[in-house]
């Protein structure tokens, strides 16, 4: 048994099948599924997280019918010819001793498919196209579609399979109020509209035999208006389980909520309670997800008996050996998850290929290799931020011989200030992530040792991640006592009066307008906190979990102004930005664009709207005006013939992002 985590590393037998342990990866789409050269990449990225130990892998959503399918072309599992390409994923999964099971998804209103259907004729909010909706005949026949595409899936090797019930996808569309107007067999009342979820299962366990993994994965907590009520989320799970489930499996939240489910602004953990409420409810085991990314935390929600299986798909990403790490008992080992969403989420809503910030290599890992070095070279990498501890890492890893110099006293560059942004602690997590690998890989780490030319000279090879100053506005009074840089406010915690202009509203803008407004909640009311700002309810009657926000105010008066039009954060991720503009309406911050600066005096920050002047009468104005790279270092070093290499904010100022920056530095440092 292991000491550390002995719940989370205990096996878990389900019927013939026996898991290794508590550790699914969680669905999620690629974009591998789709990729033109076959599922070789998928294999390689699943085989990659089972040899780093976790128990059970369940792919993307396939879809089982055309109309059901997320997109038009995306992956079918329907027909004999859909089964063949499965096997490369299947066999080198089992090969690495991994169990997998093939998510069967039906998207009804979510199809990005002008053929799409659902329950009744409503379209989703966040779909173009509106539905047709099913007739009763389509609706059986509905079932049997996920019946064939299980039966297929057992073809193709698969352990098991995932029939997707949340999230707002078909079957969650039929389970509630909002979106299914049935009057027939299929809907009217709760009985009715649980019905084609459960007969999907009924059926799916018919196809498959009992040897087969048949995990529901249901909505605990739908958050949109007229959703589920607790009691009939318990009432479903108990049909479940009698039609034939091996497992149920957490979804949180339709995509259309407007409530955050998974961003690094939700506290760990948060919405465990709506799977332990299942849990009681069931004999079946149940699996917790979303925002679970620590060993601890899962041991500790095992443990409590809230759930028997922990589900984490972006800390998969993040970390391939994220089990065996924790098996190792080494979990300061892990990578983990910041759950920024930048890489993955965004990407995958874009329509690009997934990855991840603190992990490029994640579904690139037949490309993007770290092969030992055959001429290991001395390298000076200078600056400690993000993309040079990763360029350390990597080129540490690969065998050179690393020297880190950085001018501050502790590593980590401008992740040490998104640190102490409320909801993004998480960030501190990869600067422990790097000086744990850079300690372990020997790398030579010099803190607060401003590198110079000449000490530089002797190395084979310097690579420049020394970052960005923050950029000054030609301003008048610009040099008021008043004025301060992000820096100063973030960095150096230099005292804010409570009214407060920002002048920017980039990432940085928007960053600092949450540290200022939100007054500091302990962390033992984080979560009470969140479900009071974005009106989360535990109440078993009250439809979608949702309740009247209760948002605590500002601690400060805020402007947050622009120059330009449209909205602050806008190059923030599809996914996340909507939640910081609404929770910064919350705290009562107010946005100015489209605005003229004209100077700062001791009255506070003149300016113009349009052509209205105004006076802010603040106590302090904080430039938010992005950045310049800094790259002093360059001119010198090349004159004196030097092989140097710029990477990063240092390179590039105008896209200073951890995203490029740490992917810039592992393809630098995997060529070096
Ligand atoms: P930014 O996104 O470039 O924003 C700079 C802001 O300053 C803009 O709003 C710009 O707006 C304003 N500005 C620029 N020059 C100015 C001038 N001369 N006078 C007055 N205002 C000026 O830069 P940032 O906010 O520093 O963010 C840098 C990068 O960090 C971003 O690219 C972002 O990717 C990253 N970041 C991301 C997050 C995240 O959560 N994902 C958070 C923080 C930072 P106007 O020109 O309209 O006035
Ligand atoms: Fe997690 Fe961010 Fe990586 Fe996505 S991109 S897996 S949220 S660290």
């Amino acid at each position: 048994m292991n000491h550390a985590y002995p719940h989370l590393l205990a096996p878990l037998a389900l019927g013939p099948v026996q898991l290794r342990n508590r550790i699914m990866m969680g669905s999620m789409h690629t974009g591998l599924e789709e990729a033109r050269g076959g599922l070789r990449g998928l294999a390689a990225f699943y085989a990659e997280r089972a040899r780093g130990g976790v128990a059970l892998i369940v792919t993307g959503g396939i879809g089982i019918s055309e109309e059901g399918a997320l997109a038009v072309g995306a992956r079918l599992m329907c027909r004999p010819a859909d089964v063949a390409p499965h096997r490369e994923v299947t066999d080198a999964v089992h090969a690495e001793g991994g169990r997998i099971a093939l998510q069967l998804i039906h998207a009804g209103r979510y199809a990005y498919n002008p053929k799409q259907v659902a329950p009744s004729a409503i379209q989703a909010p966040i779909n173009p196209f509106t539905p047709r909706a099913l007739s009763s005949a389509e609706v059986d026949r509905t079932a049997d579609d996920f019946a064939n595409a299980a039966a297929l899936a057992r073809e193709a090797g698969y352990d098991g399979v995932e029939i997707m019930g949340s999230e707002g996808y078909l079957l969650n569309q039929f389970l509630a109020p909002r979106t299914n107007r049935r009057d027939d067999e299929w809907g009217g009342d709760a009985e009715r509209r649980m019905r084609l979820p459960v007969e999907v299962v009924r059926r799916v366990r018919a196809a498959v035999g009992e040897d087969c993994i048949v995990i529901y994965r249901q909505s605990m907590l739908d958050l949109v208006q007229d959703g589920s009520t607790g009691e009939e989320i318990i009432a479903l799970a108990r049909q479940v389980e009698a039609a034939g489930a091996s497992l149920i499996n957490t979804g949180i939240g339709w995509h259309e909520a407007r409530v955050p489910t998974i961003a690094t602004l939700v506290p760990r953990g948060a919405f465990a309670w709506a799977t332990a409420r299942v849990k009681a409810a069931v004999g079946l085991p149940v699996i917790v997800s979303n925002r679970i990314n620590d060993p601890a935390l899962a041991e500790a929600l095992l443990a409590a008996g809230e759930a028997d299986m922990v589900s984490m798909a972006r800390p998969l990403l993040a970390d391939a050996n994220f089990a065996r790490k924790a098996a190792a008992g080494t979990p300061a080992a892990i990578d983990t998850c910041i759950a920024c969403n930048q890489a993955c989420l965004d990407h995958t809503f874009s329509g690009k290929m997934t990855s991840c910030l603190v992990n490029p290599r994640a579904c690139h890992e037949l490309e993007l290799t770290y092969p030992p070095t055959t001429a290991p070279r001395r390298l000076a990498v200078v600056g400690g931020g993000p993309a040079g501890l990763a360029c350390a890492h990597v080129a540490a890893l690969r065998g050179h011989a690393v020297t880190l110099f950085e001018a501050q006293p502790r590593l980590g560059g401008q992740f040490v200030m998104a640190a102490r942004i409320p909801g993004k602690a998480e960030y501190a997590e990869t600067i422990r992530y790097f000086e744990h690998e850079l300690a372990r890989l020997q790398v030579d780490v010099r803190l607060g040792q401003r590198a110079t030319a000449a000490e530089l000279a002797g190395f084979d090879h310097v690579v420049l991640a020394t970052g960005v100053v923050p950029r000054t506005p030609a301003l008048p009074g610009v040099d008021h006592p008043s004025v301060l840089s992000y820096q100063q406010v973030l960095g150096e915690g230099v005292e804010v009066g409570g009214r407060v202009a920002l002048i920017g509203g980039g990432g940085i803008g928007v960053d600092t307008a949450h540290f200022l407004a939100d007054a500091p909640a302990h962390e033992a009311q984080a979560e009470a906190a969140f479900c009071a700002d974005w009106g989360v309810s535990r109440d078993l009657q009250v439809r979608g979990g949702l309740t009247t926000p209760q948002p605590s105010p500002g601690a400060r008066q805020i402007w947050l102004c622009q120059r330009s039009a449209g909205k602050v954060g806008r190059y923030l991720g599809k996914t996340t930005a909507w939640a910081h503009r609404a929770l910064l309406a919350k705290r009562g911050v107010q946005i100015l664009t489209e605005v003229q600066y004209e100077g700062v005096d001791d009255a506070g920050l003149h300016l113009r709207v349009g052509e209205t002047p105004r006076l802010l009468p603040v106590d302090h104005i904080v430039l938010c005006a992005g950045q310049e790279s800094e790259q002093s270092l360059r001119a010198p070093l090349e004159a004196a013939g030097v092989a140097v290499t710029v990477i990063g904010g240092a390179e590039r100022a105008a896209e200073l992002d951890a995203k490029r920056a740490i992917d810039q530095a592992c393809r630098l440092a995997a060529t070096l």
